[in-house]
């Protein structure tokens, strides 16, 4: 089933990247947002489906950003996205409830992960 897609990336380049990717992919573009304080604002204004979290952004870093959206809705279904080589976060990642992680540039782990 399409899914509703709230971004988050403080990239402009990325965010639109991925939009067009999920678009394509049949899905829609609920909100997007360029911070971390954005999205848990958005994410209790637009209830999406998913959240496609950016891990390095200035003020609030997504995986912060992930915790707080996950502590409002249990059910909220947040997938991590770092840059080439980020294991490290793999832990982290489990531990806050996220759904996965996934290589920015890799449409079609992403695409996988987010589900049809
Ligand atoms: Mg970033």
């Amino acid at each position: 089933m399409p899914k509703r897609i709230l971004i988050v990336d403080d990239s402009s380049i990325m965010r639109k990247m991925l939009a067009k990717a999920f678009e394509e992919a049949g899905h829609t573009i609920a909100g997007m947002a360029a911070s971390g304080m954005e999205a848990i604002e958005l994410f209790k204004e637009l209830n999406p489906d998913l959240v496609t979290m950016d891990i390095t952004m200035r003020g609030m870093d997504g995986l912060t950003a992930a915790r707080e959206i996950i502590a409002i809705d249990n059910n909220a279904k947040v997938l991590i996205l770092s840059n080439l080589d980020e294991d490290k976060y793999k832990d982290e990642v489990d531990r806050i409830g996220a759904i996965g992680l996934a290589t920015k540039h890799n449409t079609d782990q992403i695409l996988e992960l987010v589900g049809d």
